[in-house]
C-alpha cells in the first residue's frame, strides 16, 4: 500500500484570501490589530508558527495556550465565512487526479498541512474535495511539519486494511518545507510549482520529482506506480 499526503493551500486549492481575512479578523477583534494576518510570508508554515511570527510582529512577545485557543475559536466561524462568501481555486487537474486516486485499491490519500484540523476542513470543503480525504497531520498535531507528517502516517494506519503495510510514503507540495520536512520524515517529495515558489526554486531542494502543475494526469500517475 502506497500512502499519498497531499498539502492543501497552494498545492490543492487557493482560498484566494479567504484564510488571511479569517485569521486578520480575528486578530484584529481580540488585539485591535488589523491587517496583521497579511504581514506574514505563511506558504508552507504551520498554524502555529504563523501565530507565532504574528505575536512576535505585533506585540513582540510568544503566545500562550489560551490566547491560541480564544483565536481559533473566531478564526474558524471566520473563515466558514469567508470561504463561503468568496470562491476557491482548485489546482489543475486536481478533481480528476483525486478521483482516479481514491479508486485505485494499492493507494490511501490523506492530507499533510500546517492548517489546523479544523481549518483544513473547512478548506477541502469549500473546494469540493473533502470527500476523497478521511484523516491527515494538521497544525493542530504539532508546529513541526516533520512531525505532521508522521502523525498522518500513523493514522493512515488505522485507515488500511489489517496487517496491510504502508510500503512507501509520497509527500505532495508546493513549498521548501513540503520537501524537506517530507523527506525528513522518510517519503518521497514530490514538488509542485502552483503555489508561490516557482519550479526553479523548488529544484534547489531537490524534490524526488517536480511538476509545473499537477494536470497531466497520465505522467503524475507514473510516478505513483
Ligand atoms: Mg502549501
Amino acid at each position: 500500500m502506497k500512502l499519498l499526503l497531499f498539502d492543501i493551500d497552494g498545492t490543492l486549492l487557493l482560498t484566494n484570501g479567504a484564510g488571511t481575512r479569517a485569521a486578520n479578523r480575528a486578530f484584529e477583534n481580540i488585539y485591535g490589530i488589523s491587517e496583521a494576518m497579511t504581514k506574514i510570508d505563511a506558504a508552507g508554515k504551520t498554524d502555529p508558527i504563523i501565530l507565532k511570527e504574528i505575536f512576535k510582529n505585533e506585540l513582540n512577545r510568544d503566545y500562550s495556550h489560551e490566547e491560541a485557543k480564544e483565536l481559533y475559536k473566531l478564526y474558524i466561524p471566520f473563515l466558514e465565512e469567508e470561504t463561503s462568501a468568496s470562491e476557491t481555486t482548485v489546482m489543475p487537474g486536481i478533481p480528476r487526479l483525486l478521483e482516479n486516486l481514491s479508486r485505485r485499491e494499492d493507494i490511501v490519500l490523506g492530507v499533510a498541512t500546517g492548517n489546523i484540523e479544523q481549518g483544513a476542513w473547512i478548506k477541502l470543503k469549500s473546494a469540493g474535495l473533502d470527500h476523497h480525504f478521511k484523516f491527515g497531520g494538521f497544525g493542530s498535531d504539532s508546529h513541526l511539519r516533520e512531525h505532521l507528517i508522521i502523525k498522518a502516517k500513523e493514522r493512515a494506519i488505522d485507515h488500511v486494511d489489517n496487517g496491510t503495510d504502508i510500503q512507501k510514503t509520497f509527500v505532495i507540495g508546493d513549498t521548501p518545507y513540503d520537501i524537506n520536512h517530507g523527506r525528513a520524515a522518510g517519503a518521497v517529495t514530490v514538488g509542485v510549482a502552483t503555489g508561490s515558489y516557482s519550479r526553479a526554486e523548488l529544484e534547489e531542494h531537490s524534490p524526488d520529482h517536480l511538476f509545473d502543475d499537477l494536470n497531466n494526469l497520465e505522467i503524475v500517475l507514473g510516478i505513483f506506480e
